[in-house]
């Protein structure tokens, strides 16, 4: 059946390889996890319809082409982009430490308003933790970024980190 659309959001996921951003998307749009996942392949997206504030808005998920191991993330990638979500893996502290860069990359390719969200994925791999929250959410508050611990494995904070950005876009636009 046809929907009306309200909205079309376009949101991009970045962040070092391997941190969980195809299996973050998976879980979103499909609520599917798959422990095998290939490395994607080919620029694309996947899109979910959600109701906010009586309005349907469309997500439209961007996920990177397994480019982020060349630092090859073309500017068409964010053209466009309402809101990112910047993405490293709690149990690798170099995904963590690259964040900065992902994030002068970002910054100088997206528009200036754009809604960015800092996620610490794996956060089911408590015991192999490497990065300890504060020191992501000391980062997060003093570069003004949303900030959430996320599993795509048990699908922990990954709808509430979607809904955050969603909303806060929705929120700017009217
Ligand atoms: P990407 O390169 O950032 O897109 O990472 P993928 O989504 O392909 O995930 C890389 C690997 O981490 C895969 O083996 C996933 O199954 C695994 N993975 C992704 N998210 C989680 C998670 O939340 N918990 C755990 N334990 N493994 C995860
Ligand atoms: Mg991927």
């Amino acid at each position: 059946m046809d929907q009306k659309i309200d909205y079309v959001f376009k949101i991009v996921l970045i962040g070092d390889s391997a941190v969980g951003k195809s299996q973050i998307l998976s879980r979103f749009a499909r609520n599917e996890f798959s422990l095998d996942s290939k490395a994607t392949i080919g620029v694309e997206f996947q899109t979910r319809t959600l109701v906010i504030q009586h309005k349907s808005v469309k997500a439209q998920i961007w996920d990177t082409a397994g480019q982020e191991r060349y630092r090859a993330v073309t500017s068409a990638y964010y053209r466009g982009a309402v809101g990112a979500m910047l993405v490293y893996d709690i149990t690798k502290r170099q995904s963590f430490d690259h964040i900065p860069r992902w994030l002068e990359e970002l910054r100088g390719h997206a528009d200036k308003n754009i809604v960015i969200i800092l996620i610490g994925n794996k956060c089911d791999l408590e015991s192999q933790r490497a990065v300890p929250t504060e020191d992501a959410k000391e980062f997060a508050q003093k570069e003004g970024l949303f900030f959430l611990e996320t599993s795509a494995l048990e699908g922990s904070n990954v709808e509430s980190a979607f809904s955050t950005v969603l909303t806060e876009i929705f929120n700017i636009v009217n």
